[in-house]
C-alpha cells in the first residue's frame, strides 16, 4: 500500500478561531489558559480531521501560537538578552520577540519597551517568519519553560490516540534563514552549527523517547543557491543526528529545485527525502537517482501553494512514473509543502458560483486528495473520485469564463514605447519640484491609517444591505475627512486619504476588476494574527471602471496639500491573489498593468497628480535561484509596473513602496519610480543603508515599525535618521512609516507621526 502523508495543516483554524484567542489575550481579554486550551483544540481539530480522511502520515508541531520559527528560537534558547530581562512569562517573552512589547509600570511589574525581531518572508510565500537573530553570547539549550512543545504536541495527539510525525526546522536551515544581531554583526549564522547540533541531538533524543519514530526534518534552503560554505554543512549536521537513541529523519524540501545541491544531501544517513513536484517535476528523475535503495520518496505532488484541484489522473501518472523507478513500497503520496499557505476549508464557500467552486480545492480537500492518490497508485478503487475530478478539470479547461478576447487583443500592443515615461527622471524632478514645492525632508505615509471596528461594522453593515450606498459614502468621506485633518494638523507634507474604503489592498482592486473570483472565508495567515483572504484569478483580467477616483477627488477636494492617489501594483496583485495556472504570470502581470494603467491615467485626469503603485510583493516574487527565469521574472515584473505609470505626464509624481524583504536596489532601479518608501526600521546592516545610496531617485526609508504598537519618540526618530545621513543625501531623503498603519491604533499612529514629522522639522530648521 502506497501511503499518504501531509507536511502541514493551516493553524488559524476554520472560522479565525486562533486569530480571535490570540487578540483578545493580547488585549487582556482571556487569560492565558484560554489561550493554551484553544490551541490544543485546534491541533486535535486538526489531526482528527486528517485521521478521518485516512492520512497516514500526519504532521504535528505544525501547529504555532506565531510562527514556527520563533517557536524554534524560542525552545533552543536563542532570545536576545533585551527579552529576558523583564521576567515576562515565556509566552510574553515569545510574543515580544515576535511583535514588540510596551507596557506601562506597575504596581509589581516594571516598564517593558522592546521591539520585535525582524519578520521577513518564508522564501518566495506571503507567510512571514521571526528571523532568528544570534550574536556571540547566544546559549544555546534546550529551553524547556514552556515546556518541549514538539514533545508536548507529538504526545499530546499521542493521547487522543493519532500517531503523528513531529515536524522541526532543520539546522541549517535554521541558522542559514537567522541573522547575526547587533551586538554581533562578525558573527556568521552557519558558524553556530556546533553548537546547536547538541541541542537538535537532545530534542529527537526526547521525541523518539517519547515515541516518535520517524521526523519531518525541513531543510528548505535546499532550494536556493547556497554558498559551498553552507552546502558542505547538511554532511556534518546529518551524521551527528543518527543514532539508536535517534528517530529517523525524512530530509524535507519544497518551493523549489534541489537538483544544485544534491550533492550535498546524496549521502546523508536519512530515512527519506521529500520533494516538491508541483513546482519542479523535471526533478523527479534526478533527485530519485540519489536514493539508496532503503530510503523513502515522498513525493510531493498535491499543491500546498495553490487552490487548483489537483488533476487525479495526471498526478497518478506522476507518482506511478517514480514509484516504477524507486518502487511502489518507497513511495509516499504528499502535498508540496504544509497546507499553510492554503484557505482551510472549502465546504466554507457558501456564496462562490458552483461553476468556479467545482475547480477549487483547499487545504480540508487537498488532505482528500493526498489520500485518494495513494489509493489510486496502490490500486484501490476509487473510480467514482476520478471520474468526478476528472470532471471539474474538463469543465475548467473548457470554460469561456476564463478567455477574454478583447483582453488578449491589448495585450499584444505592450512594447517598450508603453512602458516607459515621457523622460527620465532628472527631467522630471524639476517638473515636478516646480509643481509641488516640498520641503526637505518631505514627510508622507504609506496610505491606510488605522482600520477601526467602526470601519469594520460599517463596512459589513454595507455589504449586509443594511446602509445604503449613498450612507455608506457618506460614513467613508467623513472617515476620509479625519484622516485628512489629523495630517494637516500634525504637519505631513504630502497626504493620503487613509484607505478607509479598502478591506484589503488586493481584495478591493480584485473585487472591481473582471477574471477575479473571491472567498468569503479563505483566509490564509500572513504573519503572527495577520491573516489575508487572496482572490483567486481565474480569467484573463480587465477594468470595466475606475476603481478608487471618487475617494482620492473626494479628499484632495477638502485640502490644498497635495493628495497621494493610491494602487496596488501588477505584480503584487498577482502575487497575494492565488494565480491561475493555465497561463503564464507574465500574462497575468501584464493584463493587470494594463488595468492599472486606465486607473494611473484617470487619477491623473481627475487632477491627483501624485500617485502611488505599491509593489511590497515584488521581491517576494523573485525566483528562488539565479538564471533565466529570474531574470526573465524580473523584466516582465519591472515592465508590469511601467505599463501601469508611464502614461503620465513629467509633472505627475510617481510613487512605489516595497517591504518586508531585503530589496536590492537594481531591481526598483528597473521600476523607474519617482518617489520609492521601503521597509527599513530594522534593518540594522550599514550595508544596506549604503546600498541604497547610489538610488538615483527619491527614496524614504521607513523610519519606524508598523508592526508593533510601541512608539518610537523624537529623538529615536532623530539618531535614526542622523545615522542614515551619514551615507544617505538629504536631498533625496523622504521621511516616512514602514508601512500602511492600518493595523494600528489610533492612539499609537497619532503619537508616532507627530514624533516623526517633529524629527523631520528638526532636520529642516538645521539644513
Ligand atoms: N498602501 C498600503 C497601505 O498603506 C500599502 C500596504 C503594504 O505595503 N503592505 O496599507
Ligand atoms: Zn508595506
Amino acid at each position: 500500500m502506497v501511503q499518504s502523508s501531509v507536511l502541514g495543516f493551516p493553524r488559524i483554524g476554520g472560522q479565525r478561531e486562533l486569530k480571535k484567542v490570540t487578540e483578545a489575550y493580547w488585549g487582556g481579554k482571556v487569560s492565558v489558559d484560554d489561550l493554551l486550551a484553544k490551541g490544543k483544540e485546534l491541533r486535535a481539530h486538526n489531526w482528527k480531521l486528517q485521521k478521518d480522511a485516512g492520512v497516514d502520515v500526519i504532521p504535528s508541531n505544525d501547529f504555532s501560537f506565531y510562527d514556527q520559527v520563533l517557536d524554534l528560537s524560542l525552545l533552543f534558547n536563542a532570545i536576545p538578552e533585551r527579552y529576558t530581562k523583564f521576567n515576562l512569562s515565556p509566552i510574553d517573552v515569545f510574543f515580544a520577540m515576535g511583535r514588540g512589547l510596551q507596557r506601562k509600570a506597575t504596581e509589581s511589574t516594571a516598564a517593558v519597551d522592546v521591539t520585535a525581531l525582524e519578520m521577513v518572508k518564508w522564501f518566495d510565500s506571503n507567510y512571514h517568519y521571526v528571523r532568528p537573530t544570534f550574536s556571540h553570547s547566544t546559549d544555546f539549550k534546550l529551553n524547556t519553560s514552556a515546556g518541549v512543545k514538539p514533545v508536548d504536541e507529538y504526545l499530546e495527539a499521542k493521547a487522543l490516540g493519532i500517531e503523528t510525525r513531529p515536524v522541526i526546522l532543520g539546522p541549517v536551515s535554521y541558522l542559514y534563514l537567522g541573522k547575526a544581531d547587533k551586538d554581533s554583526l562578525d558573527l556568521e549564522p552557519i558558524s553556530l552549527l556546533e553548537k546547536v547540533l547538541p541541542v537538535y541531538k537532545e530534542l529527537l533524543a526526547k521525541l523518539k523517547e517519547a515515541g516518535a519514530t520517524e521526523v519531518q526534518i525541513d531543510e528548505p534552503v535546499l532550494v536556493l543557491d547556497l554558498p559551498e560554505a553552507v552546502k558542505s554543512k547538511f554532511q556534518t549536521a546529518y551524521d551527528a543526528l543518527v543514532g539508536d537513541n535517534l528517530p529517523q529523519l525524512i530530509l524535507t524540501t519544497y518551493f523549489g529545485d534541489v537538483r544544485p545541491n544534491l550533492d550535498a544531501i546524496k549521502s546523508l544517513p536519512v530515512a527519506g527525502f521529500h520533494f516538491d513536484f508541483v513546482r519542479v517535476p523535471e526533478q523527479a528523475d534526478e533527485v530519485a537517482s540519489i536514493l539508496n535503495g532503503k530510503q523513502t520518496l515522498s513525493v510531493g505532488i498535491v499543491d500546498g501553494r495553490n487552490i487548483w484541484k489537483t488533476d487525479f489522473a495526471k498526478a497518478t501518472a506522476f507518482v506511478n512514473k517514480v514509484a516504477d523507478k524507486v518502487g511502489k513500497d518507497k513511495v509516499i503520496v504528499s502535498t508540496s509543502s504544509s497546507l499553510l499557505h492554503t484557505p482551510v476549508d472549502l465546504d466554507n464557500e457558501k456564496k462562490l458560483d458552483p461553476v468556479i467552486k467545482d475547480w477549487f480545492s483547499f487545504a480540508t480537500q487537498k488532505v482528500q486528495e493526498v489520500v485518494t492518490i495513494a489509493k489510486n497508485v496502490s490500486g484501490e478503487d476509487v473510480s467514482e473520485a476520478l471520474a468526478a475530478n476528472a470532471k471539474s478539470i474538463k469543465s475548467r479547461q473548457e470554460s469561456s469564463i476564463t478567455t477574454n478576447p478583447k483582453v488578449q487583443e491589448r495585450l499584444a500592443t505592450v512594447n517598450e514605447a508603453l512602458s516607459t515615461r515621457k523622460a527620465p527622471f532628472d527631467e522630471r524632478l524639476p517638473a515636478q519640484q516646480a509643481k509641488y514645492n516640498l520641503p526637505l525632508f518631505p514627510t508622507t505615509t504609506i496610505g491606510s491609517f488605522p482600520q477601526t471596528k467602526d470601519i469594520r461594522i460599517n463596512r459589513n453593515k454595507f455589504v449586509k444591505g443594511e446602509l445604503t450606498a449613498q450612507q455608506y459614502e457618506e460614513f467613508i468621506n467623513k472617515e476620509i475627512e479625519t484622516v485628512v485633518r489629523f495630517q494637516e494638523e500634525i504637519g505631513l507634507d504630502v497626504l493620503v486619504h487613509g484607505e478607509p474604503e479598502r478591506n484589503d489592498m488586493v481584495q478591493y482592486f480584485g473585487e472591481q476588476l473582471d477574471g477575479f473570483a473571491f472567498t468569503t472565508n479563505g483566509w490564509v495567515q500572513s504573519y503572527g494574527s495577520r491573516y489575508v483572504r487572496p482572490p483567486v484569478v481565474v480569467g484573463d483580467v480587465s477594468r470595466p471602471k475606475a476603481m478608487t477616483v471618487k475617494e482620492s477627488v473626494y479628499a484632495q477636494s477638502i485640502t490644498k496639500k497635495p493628495m497621494k492617489g493610491m494602487l496596488t501594483g501588477p505584480v503584487t496583485c498577482l502575487r497575494w491573489s492565488f494565480p491561475r495556472d493555465d497561463v503564464s504570470q507574465k500574462v497575468q502581470a501584464l493584463q493587470l498593468g494594463l488595468a492599472l494603467r486606465d486607473e494611473v491615467q484617470d487619477l491623473e485626469a481627475a487632477g491627483i497628480t501624485v500617485i502611488q503603485v505599491d509593489e511590497p510583493a515584488i521581491r517576494e516574487g523573485l525566483p528562488l535561484r539565479a538564471g533565466k527565469e529570474r531574470s526573465d521574472y524580473l523584466n516582465w515584473a519591472a515592465q508590469s509596473f511601467r505599463v501601469a505609470t508611464s502614461g503620465v505626464e513629467n509633472d505627475t509624481q510617481i510613487h512605489s513602496h516595497f517591504c518586508y524583504s531585503d530589496l536590492d536596489p537594481n531591481h526598483i532601479k528597473a521600476l523607474d519610480a519617482d518617489v520609492v518608501s521601503i521597509e527599513f526600521s530594522k534593518k540594522d546592516d550599514p550595508n544596506y543603508i549604503q546600498e541604497f545610496s547610489n538610488y538615483p531617485n527619491h527614496i524614504g526609508l521607513g523610519l519606524f515599525d508598523i508592526h508593533s504598537p510601541r512608539i518610537p519618540s523624537k529623538e529615536e526618530f532623530v539618531a535614526r535618521i542622523e545615522e542614515i545621513l551619514k551615507v544617505y543625501p538629504a536631498n533625496k531623503f523622504w521621511v516616512n512609516p514602514d508601512c500602511g498603519l492600518k493595523t494600528r491604533g489610533w492612539e499609537e499612529t497619532r503619537a508616532s507621526l507627530t514624533n516623526m514629522v517633529d524629527a523631520a522639522k528638526h532636520f529642516r530648521a538645521k539644513n
